[in-house]
C-alpha cells in the first residue's frame, strides 16, 4: 500500500488529488491537507469582487466531494517535512496543525510514500505599509476578501449616485508583484460596473502596475496574431483601456498605503502619491514557509525550498544574467532534487527566474512583474506528477512524465458580466507561457497558438469555464473529460 499526501487543495492539489484517487487501487490511499475547506475557482472571484456573483457560488465544499470519492481529508496546515523521519516517526512524515473541528490547533504527523507541496502562495500584504483587507486596500485573492471589495465597491457605487466623485486605482500593490491578468481583468470589469450602474461620468479609473509595459503579464508581454498582423500586447492592452477610458501608470512599487493615498517610487526613482477612494491592489506572493529538517534534527530548508520559500525542483537554478536566460531553464517533471518522491505543483514549486526582464531602480529596488503560475498550468503540472507517482507506484519503469511552462500555453480572459447576452471579454492565448527563443526566433512563441480577441465569443468561453471547472472541482460523473 502506497501513502500519498497531497498540501493544498487549490488548482494543482486537487487536480493531483483527484486523479490519483481515481488511477490508484484502493489499496493505496490519498490525503489532502488543506487549511481552508473549500476549493475556490479563483478566476470568478473577480465576479464576487463586484458584487456579480455570491462567494458561495465560487466555492466546492471538499469533505463532502472527497468522502465520496475516498480521499482523506484533513482541515490543516502543513507545518514542516520531515524526508527522512525522525525518533518520532522513523519514515517520512509532515507535521500538520488542524484550522477547524475538534482537533483544531492540534498538530498531528501524518506518514507519506509520495508527497506533493501544492500549498500555493502566502499573500504578503505585510510586504507594503497599509496594503490588504485588513488596513485599508481591497483583494480578490480568496471569495471572502472578494465579498468585501464588493461591499466597498457598491457603498462607492451608491455614493456616486448621489453625485459624489470617486477615484478607483486597481493593479500591483508591490513592485514584485505577479498575477497582473488578474488586476487587468478586474479593473475591466468594475469600469464595466460603473457603467451599467449609470454612474461612469463620475469615476476616474487608474490602473497602478510594476510592469515595465502594459501587457507584460508577468511573461514580458507577447505578441499575438489578429486579423492578418501581429501586434505586441502592449498595444492591445492600451487599445483596450483607451477605449474604456481607463489610465495607466506603470513601473511603479508601491511603498506606503494610507487611508486616502497611495505613495509609490518609479523606476526612475521618482517618489509620488496617488489619492484614492477605493483600491484593489495584489499583493506579493512567497512560498507558505514550510520548514524541513533531516533525520538528525537539522533545518535543511534551504536545501528544498528557494529563499522566496517556493520548492526548489528540477530547474537550472543558477544565477545567469537575463540575456542567457533560456526556455531549458525551466522545470519539466518538478520533482525535489533533494528528495526523489517530494513534487511541487503549480505556485508552489520555485521559478528558476523571472520571465519578463528584470529592471531596478538605480537604488538596486527591483519593479517588475515576477513570474505567473497560472490555472492552466498548475492543474496541468498536478496532473503529471500524479502520473508520474502513479506510475512509480505501478513500478512500470515508465520516466517521469513531464509539463514545462516552456512548452505549455495559458489563457487570460478579461470578460465583463456575468449573463449569456450582456458580456464582453478581452481574451488572450499565449504558448508558450515561457519565450523559447531557440525554437521560435522571432517572438519567443508560437504565434498560431498566441491569440487576441475583443468580443462576447470570449465571454462565452469564461462563463462557460466557471460552470465546467466547478462541475469538475465536485468531481462529478464525466469530469475527467473537462481538459485541464
Ligand atoms: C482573482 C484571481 C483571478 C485569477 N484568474 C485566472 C485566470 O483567469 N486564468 C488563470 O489561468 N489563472 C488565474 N488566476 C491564477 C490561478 O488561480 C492560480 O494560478 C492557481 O490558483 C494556482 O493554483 P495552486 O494550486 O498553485 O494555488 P492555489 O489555487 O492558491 O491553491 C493553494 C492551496 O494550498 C492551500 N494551502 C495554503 N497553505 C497551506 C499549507 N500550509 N498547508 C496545506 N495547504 C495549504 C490553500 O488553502 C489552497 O487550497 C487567478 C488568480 C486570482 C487570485
Amino acid at each position: 500500500m502506497a501513502n500519498v499526501v497531497v498540501l493544498g487543495a487549490g488548482v494543482a492539489g486537487h487536480t493531483a488529488a483527484a486523479f490519483l484517487r481515481k488511477w490508484l487501487g484502493r489499496e493505496h490511499q490519498v490525503t489532502v491537507v488543506s487549511p481552508k475547506p473549500d476549493y475556490n475557482w479563483l478566476p470568478s472571484n473577480i465576479w464576487v469582487g463586484l458584487g456579480l456573483r455570491t462567494p458561495q457560488s465560487v466555492l466546492v465544499p471538499l469533505k463532502p466531494v472527497y468522502d465520496r470519492v475516498g480521499i482523506v481529508f484533513k482541515q490543516a496546515r502543513a507545518v514542516t517535512l520531515f524526508p527522512e523521519g525522525d525518533a518520532a516517526m522513523p519514515s517520512p512524515h509532515v507535521e500538520i496543525e488542524y484550522t477547524a473541528g475538534d482537533k483544531n490547533q492540534q498538530r498531528e504527523l501524518v506518514p507519506y510514500d509520495f508527497l506533493i507541496n501544492a500549498t500555493g502562495p502566502k499573500l504578503k500584504f505585510d510586504a507594503t505599509e497599509g496594503l490588504g483587507p485588513e488596513h485599508f486596500t481591497n483583494s480578490v485573492c480568496t471569495a471572502d476578501h472578494a465579498f468585501h471589495a464588493a461591499q466597498a465597491f457598491l457603498r462607492d457605487v451608491e455614493a456616486m449616485k448621489h453625485g459624489e466623485q470617486r477615484r478607483f486605482v486597481v493593479g500591483s500593490g508591490h513592485g514584485t508583484c505577479t498575477c497582473q491578468g488578474a488586476s487587468l481583468e478586474y479593473v475591466v470589469n468594475l469600469e464595466a460596473e460603473l457603467r451599467r450602474h449609470g454612474v461612469r461620468d463620475k469615476a476616474q479609473v487608474i490602473y497602478l502596475s510594476n510592469e515595465y509595459e502594459l501587457g507584460d503579464f508577468g511573461m514580458g508581454g507577447a505578441h499575438i496574431r489578429k486579423g492578418g498582423y501581429i501586434t505586441p500586447t502592449s498595444i492591445f492592452t492600451a487599445s483596450l483601456f483607451a477605449e474604456r477610458g481607463i489610465e495607466w501608470i506603470l513601473q511603479a512599487h508601491v511603498e506606503k498605503i494610507e487611508k486616502t493615498q497611495i505613495s509609490y517610487i518609479t523606476l526612475e526613482g521618482e517618489h509620488r502619491t496617488l489619492d484614492y477612494d477605493f483600491a484593489m491592489l495584489l499583493p506579493p506572493f512567497s512560498g507558505v514557509g514550510l520548514k524541513a529538517i533531516n533525520a538528525s534534527g537539522e533545518d535543511i530548508s534551504a536545501a528544498l525550498f528557494a529563499p522566496n520559500g517556493f520548492m526548489r525542483v528540477d530547474a537550472d537554478y543558477a544565477a545567469k544574467p537575463y540575456e542567457q536566460w533560456q526556455a531549458a531553464d525551466w522545470p519539466k517533471t518538478y520533482q525535489s532534487p533533494a528528495y526523489a518522491n517530494i513534487f511541487a505543483a503549480g505556485i508552489a514549486f520555485a521559478p528558476p527566474h523571472a520571465i519578463s526582464q528584470p529592471h531596478f531602480t538605480k537604488d538596486g529596488l527591483p519593479i517588475f512583474a515576477t513570474a505567473p503560475r497560472t490555472g492552466m498550468p498548475s492543474a496541468t503540472i498536478g496532473k503529471i506528477i500524479a502520473e508520474s507517482i502513479r506510475d512509480q507506484i505501478a513500478a512500470n519503469g515508465h520516466a517521469l512524465r513531464t509539463a514545462s511552462m516552456a512548452k505549455m500555453g495559458a489563457a487570460c480572459v478579461a470578460s465583463t458580466g456575468t449573463g449569456l447576452t450582456m458580456g464582453s471579454a478581452a481574451a488572450m492565448t499565449v504558448c508558450p507561457i515561457v519565450p523559447d527563443y531557440q525554437t521560435y526566433p522571432e517572438y519567443g512563441r508560437d504565434l498560431r497558438y498566441t491569440m487576441g480577441e475583443i468580443g462576447l465569443a470570449g465571454h462565452w468561453i469564461k462563463v462557460m469555464l466557471h460552470y465546467l471547472f466547478l462541475y469538475k472541482a465536485r468531481l462529478l460523473p464525466g469530469w475527467t473529460l473537462i481538459p485541464e
